[in-house]
């Protein structure tokens, strides 16, 4: 495929979504295509990112006291692209929701799709990056959340998008709090350490950072 063609005006270059990256691509990752420096960018601050993000979706899930059972990091055997993966466990078993009523049914999938976007729009900033690795993190979580909204929220197709705007603002909102940004780091921190976290450890984090309130180091962004 030829080069994009690209045309100048009033002093500035349009005619491509985004910037051309003056280095070649050289893999694509959920779709889009990086290059070297992108990959080494997300690689070289992965971890922390990923006990950020994973801290997130657990702070989530404590603000909403959906039960959450563990977090873990593990390292699967991918030669490149992710190399730090861990999880959360959170919420009640999938059947034991699919069988309340369609109310309660709504509150859950509204409750899972908040702690699906916190991790990529939490304290990560994934949701609000232009690399490639943290784009594919940003879809994937979007997916995610309409998927709880529809399977097990029993929202219609057409009233997605609108339930996910509303949610998006609250994560939004309420990880922009600086007491919210406290429990994401210092468990972020403890998660770090330890690599492994049940629920009871991750909810004494927690609930000691509300009863001690924001620490000095509080203030300086994730
Ligand atoms: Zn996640």
């Amino acid at each position: 495929m030829g080069a994009a063609k690209i045309r100048k005006k009033n002093g500035t270059y349009f005619g491509q979504p985004n910037h051309v990256p003056s280095e070649p691509t050289v893999g694509t990752v959920g779709g889009y295509r990086y290059t070297e420096s992108q990959y080494q960018e997300f690689i070289a601050c992965e971890e922390a990112v990923v006990a950020i993000h994973e801290s997130s979706h657990a702070v989530a899930a404590f603000l909403l006291k959906v039960p959450i059972q563990g977090m873990s990091f593990y390292s699967p055997e991918h030669p490149r692209a992710t190399v730090a993966v861990a999880v959360v466990e959170a919420g009640l078993p999938e059947p034991e929701m699919l069988a309340k009523s369609t109310d309660e049914r709504w509150v859950h999938g509204c409750e899972h799709a908040f702690i699906s976007l916190a991790g990529v729009y939490g304290c990560s900033r994934e949701g609000f990056s232009e690399n490639p690795f943290h784009k594919r993190q940003r879809d994937s979580h979007i997916d995610e959340a309409s998927s709880n909204l529809y399977h097990i929220g029993c929202v219609p197709t057409d009233e997605i998008n609108v339930e996910l705007v509303c949610l998006l603002g609250a994560v939004i909102q309420i990880f922009n709090k600086p007491i919210v940004q406290e429990m994401v780091r210092r468990l972020a921190n403890e998660f770090l350490n330890r690599r492994k976290l049940d629920g009871a450890e991750i909810k004494q984090i927690l609930q000691q950072v509300l009863e001690s309130g924001i620490s000095e180091e509080s203030g300086r962004a994730l």
